[in-house]
């Protein structure tokens, strides 16, 4: 049986970006385009729990709070990432990271029989990586958030609500 740092499931340490809470969230957003892994992160919050976060479905979230309200995309994109999602809805935005750190040479069976769960991996004592046991967070790793303005354009950010190559604001996000 291969190590479970052979597996697919496996992510490396580099390649999954770690968003602190009070970066703001366009911010947050430019990061991770430029990141290896563009579809999530790993939310750090000072005095709580590491947390994994799906991107897109996080920019869905507020887009559904925010609609078309060109005032509330400035305020949020400004706004610390905490303070975002304490203000959104957030089903199916997060997977829990397991508090258990696993050895690099763990059986993979083992860690797919929990439901969806974010593994520490540790190698020799020190963290290499991350281990994503289901599908449901390794698939959306690859995909990348878009930020829509009202007459189509696509951009990578929310910048600050507005869209980067017209004056017109964001009103909506895809995955792609
Ligand atoms: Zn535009």
């Amino acid at each position: 049986m291969p190590s479970i740092i052979e597996s697919g499931h496996f992510v490396p340490l580099a390649n999954l970006n770690s968003i602190d809470s009070n970066q703001r969230l366009s911010d947050v957003y430019r990061q991770l385009s430029q990141a290896p892994l563009t579809g999530s992160f790993i939310l750090r919050e000072p005095g709580r729990s590491e947390i994994y976060v799906k991107a897109p479905a996080l920019a869905h979230a507020i887009s559904t709070v925010v609609g078309e309200d060109f005032s509330k995309w400035e305020m949020f994109c400004s706004m610390p990432l905490g303070e975002v999602i304490a203000r959104v809805p957030t089903t199916g935005v997060f997977v829990d990271i397991d508090n258990r750190q696993v050895e690099a040479n763990s059986e993979e069976e083992n860690l797919r029989r929990v439901p969806d769960r974010v593994f520490t991996v540790a190698q020799r004592g020190r963290i290499v990586g991350w281990y994503l046991n289901h599908e449901s967070a390794l698939n959306v790793s690859t995909k990348r958030t878009v930020f829509i303005c009202a007459r189509g354009h696509r951009n990578k950010d929310p910048d600050t609500g507005t869209c980067y190559t017209c004056p017109a604001p964001i009103v909506k996000t895809e995955q792609e």
